[in-house]
């Protein structure tokens, strides 16, 4: 398939978000990856963009739902891509697992996030599901 700006563009119309060059690379490198990214990670693959607009860019793109992102506890605060189409609501949300040996992050988006019943008057607006253990590569060795 053609690897076309385009392709990059429309999606970020579809979110909202104004089309920009710097924005488009952004969201090309953070697709190229394809796994849970932390902002250093994008530092790393984008060195022609200074550090503050990939940052503020990471921002917008996680109030328009082009990223979500996943807070393991570890203080380093991981992004990952939505899916098409995302509005990061609470059951849109799905449930991601961190591996204490190789410290990565991976994203269960089959999975959703179960029911939480909570007393009344308490409404959520965002939910930090992470478990922890070992990924299926490492409990291998
Ligand atoms: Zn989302
Ligand atoms: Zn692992
Ligand atoms: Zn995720």
């Amino acid at each position: 398939m053609e690897d076309t700006n385009d392709r990059y563009a429309e999606r970020l119309l579809k979110q909202h978000v104004k089309p920009t060059s710097t924005r488009i690379l952004l969201l090309k490198a953070i697709l190229q990856r394809k796994t849970v990214f932390r902002l250093a990670d994008m530092e790393a693959d984008l060195q022609t963009i200074d550090k503050s607009t990939i940052f503020r860019t990471l921002i917008l793109f996680r109030k328009r739902c082009i990223v979500h992102t996943i807070d393991d506890g570890s203080g380093s605060l991981k992004y990952s891509v939505c899916d098409e189409g995302c509005h990061c609501s609470i059951e849109q949300l799905h449930v991601h697992f961190y591996c204490k040996k190789c410290k990565k992050v991976f994203c269960f988006r089959e999975t959703r996030i179960p029911p939480v019943e909570l007393p009344d008057g308490f409404l959520p607006d965002s939910i930090n599901y992470v478990l922890k253990g070992l990924c299926s590569g490492c409990k291998r060795v």
